[in-house]
């Protein structure tokens, strides 16, 4: 689909999805969501509370006792029907997406769509291959096996950066297995999940079996705390995990948690340099630099340093920061008046502590643009190498040899991604057993596929999205004997 005939589409859903119908707030309450390339109001969205979390969980409780015992092929014939869906409507849904988060249409239609399709369709054919293990276990005179069973009611919490994508890693591996979800959408972003929510009704998923409660980190907590939750699945800040950690502790629920990062992208001497730039501004500069894996640290061998810096900063200078809707455009807005200030102020520290080579600054005078922007001259301890910025912005960090470049890109909190670029098989395979994170991308970044497991070490997260790991936070496995001489 050319991406060129892409507007805005019109908004046709605001409200909550509680028991297969579309209503209000108990509270009466709405909240505004923005469109940040304008920063304009979009729609006023239903904001939901306790009351409605209570009523979700009822609903989800009455839909888990069918739907978990629904055949598991129907279940996939489900899943397969929604990602048609989705990809009949894509360029609504495409549209939605760049409306409400600002990113350019042409990323949505090349990356968020397609693996938004891909993740529903992987899922569903997963649905009829969730089975357990015989043992042979050393008591004779005794049959074991085991049966993955799902884990119930799933509380799932997403962020803002890819709401279409975010939706289809929580959705799909939980439907697949038999267990049912409360989305809650980042109150930032929450009208394509709602669109998606509508083309679940419309695949014939069972009320109840997906739902959807819009609202603040409060509606969240509700969530986390309610008794009829049993799992938690949340996408976001290693701060906000903290916090439902501590709060699902009361319940004893699972959990599992996909968070930030300070990636280290990893550029040998020996690399091919114009592939490792352009993969240094994929790292960086793909979704407004708000993307949990970015490639935020950039490692450069101290004999390439200046070249490598040389050819980043003219590809940073060209690269078209603007209207999303444009499909020329490959930088868009970011989120919100917040995000763009605490980027900005990060720049600010950034210029105290190292060079800002490019960008620095905003883009235009309306919206929350922001220049594509290279530190160099930055050191591992400094504030820009070590917290998460979330935002275009890249420190490029010198280091002597293999063994300084191991220890450096470990020497962060997080553990999520991390990338080399280096014609040197060895070399790159020796370094991808050394780096704490839960992906190494080799001469490639932010390359993603249903199923390749995602997700972090240390402050990064718990447990992984995509793939059979996947499937594993929605399941628990029962062992069952059987005495065979009785
Ligand atoms: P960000 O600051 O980028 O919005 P967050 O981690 O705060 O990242 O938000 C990610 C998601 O978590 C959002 O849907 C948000 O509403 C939700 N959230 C925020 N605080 C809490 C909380 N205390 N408990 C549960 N969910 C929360």
């Amino acid at each position: 689909m050319s991406t060129a005939t892409i507007a805005p589409p019109a908004v046709s859903q605001t409200k909550n999805l509680i028991n297969g119908k579309w209503v209000d707030a108990a509270s009466g309450e709405t909240f505004e969501t923005y469109n940040p390339a304008t920063g304009e109001v979009i729609a006023n969205v239903a904001k939901g509370g306790k009351a409605d979390v209570d009523a979700a969980v009822k609903a989800a409780q009455k839909a888990f006792a069918s739907w978990s015992v629904t055949s598991n092929r129907q279940r996939g014939r489900l899943l397969h029907k929604l990602a048609d869906l989705v990809e009949e409507n894509a360029a609504e849904l495409a549209g939605l997406e760049v409306l409400n988060n600002g990113k350019p249409i042409a990323e949505v239609m090349a990356a968020d769509i397609p693996l938004v399709v891909s993740t529903y369709r992987y899922y569903a054919e997963w649905a009829d291959k969730i089975y357990g293990e015989t043992i042979p276990v050393d008591v004779p005179g005794f049959f074991c096996y085991t049966k993955k069973e799902p884990v119930g009611v799933a509380g799932q919490i997403i962020p803002w950066n890819f709401p279409l994508l975010m939706q289809a890693w929580k959705w799909a591996p939980c439907l697949a297995a038999g267990c049912v979800s409360i989305l809650k959408p980042a109150e930032q972003t929450p009208l394509s999940a709602l669109r998606v929510g509508e083309l679940a009704m419309e695949a014939g998923i069972p009320a109840g079996v997906v739902q959807i409660v819009n609202g603040f980190g409060e509606t969240g907590a509700a969530l986390v705390e309610h008794p009829g939750v049993d799992k938690i699945a949340f996408t976001g800040h290693y701060e906000t995990a903290q916090h439902i950690m501590a709060g699902a502790a009361k319940t004893l629920k699972r959990v599992t948690f996909e968070l930030g990062g300070k990636s280290p992208n990893v550029v040998f001497a020996d690399a091919d340099l114009d592939q490792a730039v352009a993969g240094a501004m994929t790292g960086i500069f793909f979704n407004q630099g708000e993307v949990c894996c970015a490639g935020s640290r950039l490692l450069i061998e101290a004999s390439v340093h200046d070249e490598f810096v040389a050819k980043f900063k003219a590809a940073a200078e060209s690269h078209t920061v603007g209207d999303p809707f444009d499909p020329n455009t490959r930088q868009g807005a970011q989120i919100s008046q917040e995000q763009f200030d605490k980027i900005l102020s990060y720049i600010d520290i950034g210029k105290k502590e190292a060079t800002c080579v490019t960008g620095g600054e905003r883009s235009g005078d309306k919206g929350w643009f922001v220049k594509p922007t290279i530190f160099t001259g930055v050191n591992n301890d400094m504030r820009i190498a070590q917290e998460e910025i979330f935002g275009p912005v890249v420190s490029v960090i010198p280091f002597k040899d293999f063994d300084d470049a191991a220890k450096q890109a470990n020497q962060t909190i997080y553990g999520l991604a991390s990338a080399v670029w280096t014609r040197d098989i060895g070399k790159a395979h020796a370094l991808a057993d050394k780096i704490r994170a839960g992906t190494v991308w080799v001469n490639c970044y932010n390359t993603f596929d249903a199923a390749a497991p995602f997700g972090g070490y240390k402050f990064s997260g718990q447990g992984r999205e995509c793939g059979r790991d996947g499937l594993n936070n929605y399941t628990e496995t029962k062992t069952v004997w059987v005495n065979t001489a009785y």
